[in-house]
């Protein structure tokens, strides 16, 4: 026996799940949406999850990014376990190692596209200048350098979804994950956000997780998931 299992086993990953499961419901009209998932992701991997509407994709993705509670079963981040941990430890969890690119913007309507991101920024200690500045960066990256000071209400759907790509990633989580975020995206823009989330991936060591039904992505990603009925039914690295 080796004292210490992290040192024979090779790199630790950012984000483990044994056995997860998730029943919503009870008795008669309980609906068991995830059946028993185990997963390693691994830093530097770019993974897509796809299958079809209803197969629990979104389920497991909360339930990855600890904002849903498993039925049963275990997720660590970093190597923690998180069932083990009281409630009131998850948010520093969440600000520490998961970003969420999410369906519904969840944007601040009062705020422009700057101070949106500027927002997660601060959550993390970066205030004032170096928040814009920051700020000003990501959202560069994605093209939205002519947009700092729009609101909401005056950006396109595909502009608000890149805003709130840039919030989840000014924060720099190691942890990122995705639901469809290309679904309201046009071609090039889509296909710059993917090679964006590829790059964070490769380059900078971080785990990218994205449930998408677009074909566009395939090509671009390491790990291809596919899940059905609840379960994982295929797993294919490239
Ligand atoms: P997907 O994202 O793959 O479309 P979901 O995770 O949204 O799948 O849903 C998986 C299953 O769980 C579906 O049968 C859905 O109706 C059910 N479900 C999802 N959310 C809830 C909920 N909050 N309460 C009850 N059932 C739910
Ligand atoms: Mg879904």
């Amino acid at each position: 026996m080796t004292a210490n299992p992290a040192l024979s086993a090779g790199p630790s990953p950012l984000l483990a799940l044994r056995s997860v499961r998730k029943v919503y419901g009870e008795g008669a009209g309980a609906v068991e949406a995830v059946t028993g998932v185990d997963l390693d992701l691994m830093a530097g991997e770019f993974t897509l999850l796809m299958g079809p509407s209803g197969s629990g994709k979104t389920t497991l993705l909360m339930m990855m990014g600890c904002l849903l509670k498993p039925t049963s079963g275990t997720v660590s981040v970093a190597g923690v376990e998180v069932q083990g941990l009281p409630e009131s430890a998850l948010p520093a969890i969440r600000l520490r190692y998961l970003g969420y690119i999410f369906q519904g913007f969840n944007l601040f309507p009062a705020l422009t596209a700057s101070e949106n991101v500027e927002v997660a920024l601060n959550l993390k200690g970066v205030r004032g200048d170096a928040a814009r500045a920051a700020a000003a960066r990501h959202l560069s990256r994605i093209g939205l350098e002519s947009r700092l000071a729009h609101r909401p209400e005056d950006l396109s759907g595909g502009e608000k979804q890149r805003v709130a790509i840039a919030r989840a990633l000014a924060a720099e989580p190691p942890v990122i994950l995705a639901d469809e975020p290309t679904a309201s995206l046009d071609g090039a823009t889509g296909h710059r956000v993917t090679e964006l989330l590829r790059q964070l991936a490769r380059e900078e060591a971080r785990t990218v997780f994205v449930v998408t039904h677009d074909p566009r992505i395939l090509d671009l990603a390491d790990r291809i998931l596919h899940m059905e009925d609840g379960r994982i039914v295929k797993d294919e690295r490239k």
